[in-house]
């Protein structure tokens, strides 16, 4: 459906759980350990069904880490098997990949982002608290053998912290057929240093000047670069610097099974009243996608939410 200012609204992001396995610092770690209500399995599904008569077509799991919940299979399953959804992705840290992607794929997930920050293993244990740079390895490794695809790594990089990390990041672009994406870091109010962190995408180009910018059929968020020799591609996406709110087509359910519809607002809209009332249901999230805002006020009032919570 569109919305009121005529963005045609297509896809969920579904966060299944607020936990996650990695207390990452920009993300807002004071919630990550913690279990939070999270809907049940039905209750996705049956959300799910209702967001597709919206006219939602694409799903992606995300989180906290998805891959904690022992029923994520069940979930993409479920997601996948509804009638009008056409793609299912998953956004994930990697950390459990190594023995969910083959269950995943089966259960029909297409596609899935990997956050990978570093490939420096100690970089990737100051950023993350957690030694587990190799199996996030062994993660990416076991998609591309589940015939996951397409597969992105997302990197958020940080001045003094993992910037240092960009030239082995766009080697992987270089040496494998995925795409490495560089997220501009986003402010939220538990990260007041954003602005002196941020790695700008127009930095990462003076940085880089051999990436010359590639087609993309793709209606998202990255502007695609890539040099001769490269079997992947270096994404952008730079909500700060270059914002693209005019071109967002998303809302997204968080684990609490109220309804987000935009991750620059801490504004969320409750939908269990009426998880017992399919038309009721339906007319919630319409009316929910109706107020998603113009755009992000990043610059002037940053959301208190961080991703761990809004579901990255
Ligand atoms: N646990 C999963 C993962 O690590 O991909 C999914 C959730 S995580 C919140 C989703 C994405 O949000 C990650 O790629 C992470 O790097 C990104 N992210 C978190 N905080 C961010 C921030 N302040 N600015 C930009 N990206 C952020």
């Amino acid at each position: 459906m569109k919305d009121r200012y005529n963005r045609e609204i297509d896809y969920l992001r579904v966060s299944v759980t607020q936990r996650c396995n990695l207390n990452c610092i920009y993300c807002g770690k004071s919630d990550c350990g913690k279990k939070q209500t999270e809907l049940s399995l039905d209750e996705i599904a049956r959300l799910v069904r209702a967001f597709a008569l919206c006219g939602i077509h694409k799903v992606r799991v995300t989180g906290g880490e998805p891959l904690v919940r022992r029923d994520v299979t069940e979930i993409v399953e479920r997601i996948a098997a509804t009638p009008g959804i056409e793609t299912v992705g998953l956004t994930t840290n990697g950390v459990l990949l190594e023995q969910y992607a083959a269950p995943l794929a089966k259960a029909g997930l297409q596609s899935v982002n990997i956050s990978l920050d570093s490939t420096d293993g100690s970089t990737y244990r100051h950023l993350t608290g957690a030694d587990v740079l190799g199996r996030v390895l062994r993660g990416i490794d076991e998609a591309q053998n589940a015939g996951l695809s397409p597969i992105k790594l997302n990197a958020v990089l940080m001045k003094g912290v993992n910037a240092d990390s960009a030239p082995a990041l766009v080697h992987l672009a270089e040496t494998k057929p995925i795409d490495v994406r560089f997220i501009e870091l986003m402010p939220f109010a538990e990260n007041g240093d954003a602005d002196q962190l941020r790695v700008t995408g127009d930095e990462l180009l003076r940085q880089f000047p051999f990436l010359q910018p590639v087609e993309s059929a793709e209606n998202g968020t990255a502007v695609y670069y890539a040099a001769p020799g490269f079997l992947g591609r270096v994404g952008l996406i730079s909500p700060v610097s270059h914002p693209f709110c005019d071109r967002c087509r998303r809302v997204r359910l968080l684990c609490d099974g109220t309804l987000k519809p935009c991750l620059a607002f801490d504004k969320t809209y409750d939908l269990k009243p009426y998880f017992n009332d399919d038309a009721a249901l339906v007319a919630a999230i319409r009316d929910c996608i109706m107020q998603k805002p113009a755009g992000h006020a990043f610059q002037t009032a940053p959301p208190h939410h961080g991703l761990n919570r809004t579901g990255g």
